[in-house]
């Protein structure tokens, strides 16, 4: 008998780990804090938030006006920095990241949905959908009009490709910007406030789409005040004055 099989038959718990070993979060924040100097004083936007998500789940934020919600995610896309603390994406760490690596970053690994799409106006809805291919140089050339048509078509939105945002409706322009953000297949999607300018019908087009792109095993995050819109997630975090006061599994 072996060494290793006397330990087991003597006690058989002795190597096994006490629990299964975990994959590293796809997002990990440690101790962020996001300080303003305002006239009125020094304000805290954020005052110390630790948040792990693991690839897969579909998180939304919840919170009142002014908690921190947007300060927040803007730290995890990189389009902010906080005043202390750290943030890695996929085992990145953003804060050592200078800008232009974090914009090339950015590129490839994320895609972002803004409340007021942010579509440029004088392209058309494909062209919107190739910009992000084009500048992470994603795909052969003359592959990226196919993505982006099958892209918009998976949105519902093949027969107006070659319209420019100002043609479609709201809830249409904001299935292309979901349709833009994943462009790259980025392995994680951060939205803000996606379905605050839409009403209730455009609203639930977006949410199914982020259901199916949950169920494919795209990683969301995204930013809500709307508490039914937050229930359809896998995980809610509820932020007030700065911090995660709660975090449900749904
Ligand atoms: P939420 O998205 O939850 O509505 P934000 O994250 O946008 O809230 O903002 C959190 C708080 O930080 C708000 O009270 C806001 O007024 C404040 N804030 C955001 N940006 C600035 C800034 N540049 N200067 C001062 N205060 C700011
Ligand atoms: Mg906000």
């Amino acid at each position: 008998m072996s060494v290793h099989q006397r330990i087991q038959s003597e006690n058989p718990t002795a190597l096994r780990p006490a629990s299964p070993p975990r994959a590293a979060p796809l997002v990990s924040v440690r101790g962020l804090t996001k300080t303003y100097e305002t006239p009125a004083g020094v304000f805290h936007a954020l005052r110390g938030v630790d948040l792990d998500v693991s690839s897969g789940e579909f998180v939304s934020v919840v919170g009142r006006s002014g908690c921190g919600k947007s300060t927040l995610v803007n730290m995890i896309t990189g389009l902010d920095r906080p005043t202390s603390g750290e943030v890695a994406v996929g085992g990145v760490d953003l804060i050592a990241m200078s800008e232009s690596e974090r914009s090339r970053w950015r590129g490839s690994n994320l895609g972002i949905v803004f409340q007021f799409f942010q579509l440029l106006p004088m392209l058309t809805l494909l062209q919107n959908v190739m910009l992000p291919m084009d500048l992470a140089n994603y795909l052969p050339l003359d592959h990226r009009p196919a993505r982006a048509r099958q892209l918009l078509d998976a949105v519902g939105l093949a027969a107006v490709a070659d319209e420019p945002p100002g043609s479609v409706s709201g809830g249409q322009q904001q299935c292309a910007a979901v349709a833009r953000a994943l462009a790259t297949d980025p392995p994680l999607m951060v939205a803000d406030e996606p379905t605050g300018n839409l009403d209730s019908s455009s609203a639930e087009r977006i949410l199914t789409l982020f259901d199916a792109l949950h169920r494919e095993g795209k990683t969301i995050i995204m930013v809500t005040h709307d508490p039914q819109m937050a229930a359809r997630a896998s995980r809610r975090l509820t932020m007030n004055d700065g911090w995660i006061v709660a975090d449900d599994l749904l």
